[in-house]
This record gives C-alpha cells, sequence and structure tokens, in this order.
C-alpha cells in the first residue's frame, strides 16, 4: 500500500515552523517512514508544476505555516487545498497573521518607503522599489504582488485543522501526525491543544493573589522578576489569562511572561480585547491621570496584545477594503 502523500508549506513566516518540524528530532523519522513527503521547500527541492501534476485529493494533508501576504503565497494555498483532502493550518501566522500581521497597522506603501527608501543603511541612489513586472536587457521579470494586508489562512482557503503556536510544539505535531495517520480525527475546525486558559498549567499561578491590584504597568527590563509569584500579579503584561493552554508554558517556565502565541480558547473572540478586559479588572485607578499614568509603560499596545493575532483581531486591517 503506497504511503500517505503529505505536503509541508510555508507563507509569511520566519522559518520557525519548519523549524519545529526538524525538533521532532528521532521522531522525524518516524514521520519520513510513515509519509511520503512531495512537497517541502525549506527541505526538499519539489516543484510546483509537480503539484500540479497531481490528481485532486491525491495529497493525504497539507500543513501550511505562514500568513499569506503575496499572489504566489494565495496561489499555492489554494493549489494544495484542490490537491489535499485536508489542509492544517500550522502555527500562529497561518492561524491568526503572527507577527507579519502586524503590517496591517500599516500599508504595502509605507512599508516599500521604509524597507527601500528611507533605510538608513540601504544605499539606494536610484530609489528603486520592486514591481511585478521589470525588464532586465532582453528579459521580462516577474515577481509575485505584495498584498496591502495579511491574511490568515482560513481567509483565503478552507482549513480543517489548527496547530497553535509560535511554534507548535512537537509534541502537538507527533499528536496530530499520529492522530491524522490513525484517522483518529476530532471534529473539523478544531484547534489540536488544548481548550483552557495557560493560567491553569502555570507553576505560578498558585500565587496569583484573588483579587490582584496594580498601579503601573511594568516591562520586564523595569523590574527584576520574582520567578515564584505570578508575573500578573508583579504587574507584568502576561497573557496568560487570554491565552490557550498546550505549550507547556514554556516562557513562564524560561522566567519570561507569556506573550500570547498560542491564540485565545474557543470561548474568546478577540484575544487582546479578553486581555485588555482582564487587565481593565486588575488595575487600581481612581482617575485619568492614574490610569494613563498606569499605561505609560506599555509603549505598543498593539505588539503586546495582538503580537501574533492581528488578522484575526477585530480590528481587522488599515487596508479593509482590499
Ligand atoms: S498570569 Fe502568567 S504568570 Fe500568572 S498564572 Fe497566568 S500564566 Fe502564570
Ligand atoms: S508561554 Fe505563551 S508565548 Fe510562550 S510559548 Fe506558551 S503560549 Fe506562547
Amino acid at each position: 500500500m503506497s504511503k500517505p502523500k503529505v505536503t509541508f508549506y510555508w507563507c509569511a513566516s520566519c522559518g520557525g515552523c519548519e523549524e519545529t518540524v526538524v525538533d521532532l528530532a528521532e521522531g522525524v523519522l518516524d514521520v519520513v517512514a510513515a509519509v511520503d513527503i512531495v512537497l517541502w521547500p525549506v527541505a526538499l527541492d519539489f516543484k510546483y508544476k509537480d503539484i500540479e501534476a497531481m490528481a485532486d485529493k491525491s495529497i493525504a494533508v497539507s500543513f501550511i505555516n505562514g500568513a499569506v501576504r503575496t499572489s504566489e503565497q494565495e496561489h499555492i494555498c489554494k493549489l494544495l487545498r484542490q490537491k489535499s483532502q485536508l489542509v492544517v493550518s500550522f502555527g500562529s501566522c497561518a492561524g491568526s497573521g503572527g507577527i507579519p500581521a502586524l503590517a496591517n497597522l500599516t500599508n504595502k506603501q509605507d512599508i516599500f518607503t521604509t524597507v527601500y527608501l528611507d533605510n538608513p543603511s540601504l544605499d539606494n541612489k536610484e530609489k528603486k522599489v520592486p514591481k511585478e513586472l521589470s525588464r532586465e536587457g532582453k528579459y521580462d521579470l516577474t515577481l509575485p504582488s505584495f498584498y496591502d494586508t495579511v491574511y490568515k489562512l482560513d481567509d483565503i482557503i478552507e482549513v480543517d485543522y489548527y496547530l497553535p503556536g509560535c511554534p507548535p510544539t512537537p509534541e502537538l505535531i507527533a499528536q496530530a501526525v499520529g492522530a491524522i495517520l490513525k484517522n483518529q480525527l476530532p471534529p473539523k475546525g478544531t484547534i489540536l491543544s488544548p481548550n483552557k486558559a495557560l493560567c491553569s498549567s502555570c507553576k505560578l499561578n498558585d500565587s496569583k493573589p484573588e483579587d490582584i491590584a496594580i498601579k503601573e504597568i511594568k516591562r520586564v527590563i523595569d523590574i527584576k522578576l520574582d520567578p515564584s509569584k505570578c508575573y500578573l500579579a508583579q504587574g507584568v503584561v502576561c497573557m496568560g489569562p487570554a491565552t490557550r493552554d498546550g505549550c507547556g508554558v514554556s516562557c513562564i517556565n524560561g522566567n519570561m511572561p507569556c506573550t500570547g502565541c498560542f491564540g485565545p480558547t474557543d470561548s474568546v473572540k478577540d484575544q487582546g480585547a479578553e486581555m485588555i478586559s482582564a487587565l481593565g479588572g486588575i488595575i487600581d485607578a481612581d482617575s485619568s491621570e492614574q490610569l494613563n499614568k498606569c499605561f505609560a509603560r506599555l509603549p505598543d499596545p498593539a505588539g503586546t496584545f495582538y503580537r501574533y493575532g492581528m488578522s484575526a483581531s477585530l480590528l481587522g486591517s488599515k487596508n479593509k477594503k482590499e
């Protein structure tokens, strides 16, 4: 019997999700032995035309990481959807836009100006910016369109399952691959990680007072964090109350607050709004002056509350009309 065909594809991402597949260590050998990988641009030299030539639904599962921000990414995602029985959204960027989606606070023109024209480390006297079509000698060169908006994967194609995290843990990946191979899958649309808040697994949860009251928000550079006390109770924004469990509480175990990469639980519509609401309940301020003082040490609210989820947020994008 032939082995199930699998693809790993990346869109706008840092490559960390690909790393975590390799981090399966010896487990990756089990995966490789059990499946037939037919596309994995980061590791293997297959061509898009190999996929185009395959019959529809002949791929068992495609794991797609990264947000969608170019026409090439959109095209390949649609191609993989057509050729695959299952599509798994792999990681925060595919699931909710991730770090790339913070660019939804601006637009293509401003990004190109910052990167190619106003960049002090760039020598670009001719003021060149990438174009979709340009001529080099007698050759036409083409580039994919760069979209104004960064999309999450399910804005572009139907998604069957979601693996959250920046990146998903090797354990969650191994469980997901195992469930797919054994055909023991939960209902379609399931996020393959426990549906409860991270705080419930955190070793510092017992130190969290029933009624937290903080007078100012602090950054980790402002204080010496006490590793035995809940970080939120120390005044540091820890996204644990608004974040889904499943990562092994790795940041807190490494003495850093959670930044929210596993996204929200099923009952939460907007992770950032949930955290702002949680903070609203614990800030001890009687006046707007006190409130402003409290938030004065939070220079990047969007990057704090929506670091991984701008494409899924109620705020959406500055470029809605696209
Ligand atoms: S807020 Fe953060 S540090 Fe406190 S219990 Fe929740 S996850 Fe742990
Ligand atoms: S602690 Fe938070 S930011 Fe860190 S890996 Fe877990 S969910 Fe992601």
